[in-house]
């Protein structure tokens, strides 16, 4: 079964209808890349998928569980995606260390000890061990936003979602941020990566989704969509963004 079903979503706010019936299938270990204009729902379409949002109409099933159905404990299916932002909303008030340890301990009930081996292990990964103890003030935007996909990661997610996490960067700090993202791919992880970084789609994609005007418009392979769209849509969208 595929790790994420999405049938049919239609989102609104009030009248203004963002999602018009979109369906997707991401499976185990697939990293999925979606691009598309501002305003065309990819924010939206990602909320839906850990129930910040809830949809007007639909059904996403993640890891075998439906959202929709009352008897899900959405709690437990919200421990198994991590969900980084384009603002890395860390804890202000707490060290780098803590804002990784709080959630496992709080959450899942980690030892402190534990908790904060896994932290440890992971800021190795984001190539951070010398910044346990920082304060997030202290820290640029990329090292920032590498802590937060390290606390996202300190609660054992089986599927992350990225909603356009270089966006608010400085240039330079670019390549770090997406350096992790690639080791976490080759690593196996199910990705969902809202981006307009099409370099990364191309390389680390397995598969890339174009939205406009609330619907899924083409979807493909990294090489098919970037080098062979089909409609004028994502024709006109890559001439602007390439
Ligand atoms: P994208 O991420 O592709 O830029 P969004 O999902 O953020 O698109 O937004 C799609 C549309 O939904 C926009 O017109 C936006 O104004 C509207 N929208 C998003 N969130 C809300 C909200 N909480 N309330 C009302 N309208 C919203
Ligand atoms: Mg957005």
């Amino acid at each position: 079964m595929a790790k994420v079903i999405v049938k049919d979503l239609h989102k609104s706010y009030g009248d203004n209808e963002v999602l018009k019936g979109l369906n997707l299938e991401v499976q185990d270990n697939e990293v999925v890349c979606m691009i598309g204009p501002s305003g065309s729902g990819k924010s939206t379409f990602l909320r839906c998928l850990n129930d910040l949002e809830v949809p007007t109409q639909g059904q996403v099933v993640i890891s075998g569980y439906d959202l929709s159905d009352k008897e899900t404990n959405i709690n437990l299916v919200r421990e198994n995606i991590g969900m980084v932002f384009q603002h890395f909303n860390l804890f202000p008030h707490l060290s780098v260390l803590q804002n990784i340890t709080l959630a496992p301990t709080q959450l899942k009930k980690e030892s402190q000890q534990e908790a904060e081996k896994t932290a440890r292990d992971l800021l190795a990964t984001v190539g951070l061990s010398d910044k346990a103890d920082a304060m997030p003030k202290s820290l640029s935007g990329g090292q920032k936003q590498r802590v937060a996909i390290a606390r996202a990661l300190a609660m054992h997610p089986k599927i992350m979602l990225f909603d356009e996490p270089t966006s608010a960067l400085d240039p330079e700090m670019v390549g770090d941020v997406l350096d992790v993202m690639k080791k976490l791919a080759a690593d196996g992880m199910t990705m969902i990566v809202v981006t307009h970084e099409m370099g990364f789609a191309k390389e680390v994609a397995d598969r890339v989704v174009f939205m406009a005007d609330g619907l899924i418009q083409e979807t493909g392979k990294p090489e098919d969509v970037f080098e062979h769209p089909q409609s004028p849509r994502l024709q006109d969208f890559l001439q602007k963004v390439i």
